[in-house]
């Protein structure tokens, strides 16, 4: 079974979303399992603190590195086999690539960030992979740990149907996905493309994949010169 430990400071969050849909019917079923740790358990002062003010000043709190390492280590020892990821606008931006790898692996356990983040120091001495889900802030690292965990059960064995197969999506080949169409045949004057209707596969998929390519160098300018460059599936330098 896939597992997923999330540390919060808010474990009553989960698991939310995670509990509906294609992902709580998998949990459901055995396919994988999620556990909510809360880190206050791990302090030591009768208040159950976490977090203590910045050194060298400066506004907002730091989640404390002895209280997190204590937690990390219960939740994953050593030997628990499975990547500590650390949720992080700062972080290695989060891919396709890197979810197919996680998804493949034995699980995650994932460390929320809250206020300013957390103390330095536990990146290094815990060997946490640093995350980061866009170029944006949010104010806690629960949402992102969703983000990042259902991304990664809906490519576990059993989760999705075959008919929502992953192997067409959106980056799995390097390029966004192609347009869909379904009834009405017209909609407000809009007609399904006449290729689509034709019953002819192969010129249907030759429309898909030109369709992927247009909207891939249109709107990803970024991904679309790695495609080109040949390089996608390619292991991104460290
Ligand atoms: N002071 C931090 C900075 O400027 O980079 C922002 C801290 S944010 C308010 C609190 C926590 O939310 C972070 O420690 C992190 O765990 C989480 N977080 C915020 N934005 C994120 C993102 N884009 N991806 C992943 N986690 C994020």
């Amino acid at each position: 079974m896939w597992r997923a430990s999330v540390i919060t400071i808010f474990p009553d969050m989960f698991p939310g979303p995670l509990g509906a849909s294609l992902a709580g019917k998998a949990r459901a079923g055995g396919i994988w399992d999620l556990a909510a740790v809360d880190l206050r358990d791990f302090a030591t002062d009768r208040h159950r603190s976490v977090d203590d003010t910045p050194a060298g000043g400066g506004p907002g709190m730091v989640l404390r590195a002895d209280v997190l390492a204590r937690a990390i280590d219960a939740v994953a020892p050593d030997t628990d086999g499975r990547p500590r990821l650390l949720t992080s606008p700062r972080g290695k931006p989060l891919t396709q690539a890197r979810v197919a790898a996680l998804a493949a692996g034995p699980g995650v356990v994932v460390v929320c960030g809250r206020f300013e983040g957390v103390d330095e120091r536990v990146i290094a001495a815990r060997n946490l992979e640093e995350v980061s889900i866009g170029d944006y802030v949010l104010s806690g690292g629960e949402l992102a740990a969703m983000v990042l965990i259902d991304a990664c059960v809906r490519l576990l064995p059993g989760v999705m149907g075959k008919e929502a197969s992953g192997a067409e999506e959106s980056f799995s080949d390097g390029l966004l996905e192609y347009p869909h169409y379904t009834r009405p045949q017209i909609f407000e004057g809009r007609d399904i493309p006449s290729i689509l209707v034709s019953g002819d596969h192969g010129r249907v998929a030759a429309w898909r994949r030109a369709e992927a390519e247009r909207l891939t160098r249109e709107r990803r300018p970024d991904l679309w010169a790695v495609h080109t460059s040949g390089m996608h599936g390619a292991q991104a330098p460290g």
